[in-house]
């Protein structure tokens, strides 16, 4: 298929990989070019067959609970970005010679030739929330963008759609990223890099090689974080554009070509005129919404996406201040008596945790859950001052538990030894017994909650209940 744009689908076989929120939209653009589309899937149940009946309608060759098998004249695989790379069916491809494609290389490919360029941001965790700041710059600059990828809004629609676009601020995993050889950005930004998805990748290095695929062909500027230097790294290994910069970011003075903080203020030494010298003022810290210092962190990266795209620093300003973060992430719920209630049910593993606990000065932690393989010792030792007490719920506490004996053994621990829904409630009351005037009960588990919770969503807002359910009787 080459690396360019294809514009002959017509009797092209190609299989889809995985129904889902990412096969079905795929199946279906691929059909209506005119390709000879086969989707498989391993699962088999009656959503799945609900699905498949839609698309045998429209025309689409489903096969339902086989999906390691390659399809007889199979010419390209379009695969969901979850499904493994050692997986039997990609085996069979790789030997065959097809390519894989995954949804955001398909997206990529299908771009019309006056497409909008990318801004991309991976990392380990900020992908959202830097993905909105930026589009929420983007669009105080008065260009017409969206915030898309992993993220809700899908690349298809954003690429195929109606609507015109100048840029695109795309949210990408380390799951697309290694689905995606061929996409080139007009700049990118990695937010971090810590352990996480290690069991799909397979070890630290691959994960970490999947996300430097995003500065592959950048153009203008490969945005990195000063404080990780594994970011860095990926900068320097990357095959770039003549002329493309290294642009960092830091929570400290900026050097030339860096962005930083200096006296509360958010300044540009990158995208100015005489570098060595000057410095832009871009807006204030408290314009960022929480000033948390990760946060602080997430929106200098986007200001310095920004910034490579040519946008003014008022509108940097601007978008910062227009910018609210989604739920579920760094939430102030209420205070009661004195005691902030804050859902940070978002930090799912421990380096988010980490970041979370780092913005406050005096904690009760709520914390647990399912721990993914996830050590707790370092977050531990790291965040230990700064703990006036921890509450532990979840099928994995014992881990957090250990990890609190080991590196901070003063701290109060109660083990609520629950892992039912209700146990949240017991764990808000816990923390407000132990929590003193001026503290923060921080819900941020540094774990995933489908032990205890649908999803981190519905485990912020049984949280945000019980808060109110105190406020009530206080
Ligand atoms: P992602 O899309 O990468 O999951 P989000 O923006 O949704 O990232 O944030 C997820 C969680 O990660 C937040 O609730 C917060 O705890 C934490 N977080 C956000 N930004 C950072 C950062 N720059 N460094 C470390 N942790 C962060």
């Amino acid at each position: 298929m080459g690396s360019g744009q294809v514009t002959d689908w017509q009797g092209k076989n190609v299989t889809v990989a995985g129904l889902g929120v990412s096969g079905i939209p795929a199946a279906k653009v691929l059909h209506g070019l005119g390709a000879k589309v086969t989707v498989v899937n391993d699962g088999d149940d009656a959503r799945a067959r609900a699905q498949a009946e839609e698309l045998e309608a429209l025309g689409v060759t489903v096969r339902l609970g086989d999906g390691a098998t390659l399809p007889e004249g199979t010419e390209l695989i379009v695969t969901a970005p979850g499904w493994k790379p050692d997986k039997p069916l990609f085996a069979a491809a790789r030997e065959a010679g097809i390519e894989i494609w995954g949804d955001v290389e398909l997206a990529w490919r299908l771009r019309g030739p006056d497409a909008a360029p990318w801004l991309a941001v991976t990392g380990t965790n900020g992908k959202t929330t830097t993905v909105q700041m930026l589009a929420s710059i983007l669009k105080a600059a008065g260009l017409r963008t969206a915030a898309v990828g992993n993220i809700g809004v899908s690349l298809l629609d954003a690429v195929l759609g109606e609507e015109q676009y100048d840029v695109l601020a795309v949210e990408l995993s380390s799951y697309q990223l290694h689905w995606a050889p061929s996409l080139r950005a007009h700049s990118a930004a990695v937010l971090n890099l810590a352990p996480d998805h290690l069991d799909w990748h397979g070890s630290m290095e691959a994960y970490a090689r999947d996300k430097g695929r995003i500065y592959e062909g950048n153009r203008v500027a490969c945005v990195y974080n000063v404080a990780d230097k594994a970011t860095e790294d990926l900068v320097r290994e990357a095959d770039v554009e003549e002329g493309c910069r290294a642009i960092g970011f830091t929570l400290g003075t900026p050097g030339p070509s860096q962005l930083g903080v200096v006296e509360g203020i958010l300044v540009d030494r990158a995208f100015v005129e005489n570098r060595q010298q000057n410095a832009q003022e871009l807006a204030e810290v408290s314009d960022v919404n929480p000033p948390a210092p990760h946060n602080i962190a997430n929106a200098l990266a986007a200001a310095a996406l920004a910034r490579a795209f040519g946008v003014p620093p008022k509108a940097v300003r601007d978008g910062l201040r227009a910018f609210t973060p989604d739920a579920h992430r760094i939430a102030h719920v209420a205070d009661v008596a004195g005691v902030a209630y804050v859902d940070d049910s978002k930090a799912t593993n421990t380096h988010a945790a980490e970041a979370s606990l780092a913005a406050y000065e005096s904690i009760v932690w709520i914390a647990g859950g399912l721990a993914k393989g996830a050590v707790f010792e370092e977050l531990v030792a790291k965040s230990a001052k700064r703990l006036r007490a921890a509450v532990l719920i979840g099928a994995d506490r014992g881990l957090i538990r250990e990890a609190l004996a080991r590196h901070a053994p003063e701290v109060p621990v109660v083990d609520l030894d629950r892992t039912d829904t209700g146990a949240m409630l017991a764990a808000v009351q816990e923390a407000q017994r132990l929590a003193r005037p001026g503290d923060t009960v921080l819900l941020a588990p540094a774990c995933a909650s489908m032990d205890m919770f649908a999803n981190y969503n519905q485990r912020g807002d049984v949280f945000a209940e019980a808060v109110r359910e105190l406020g009530a009787g206080a």
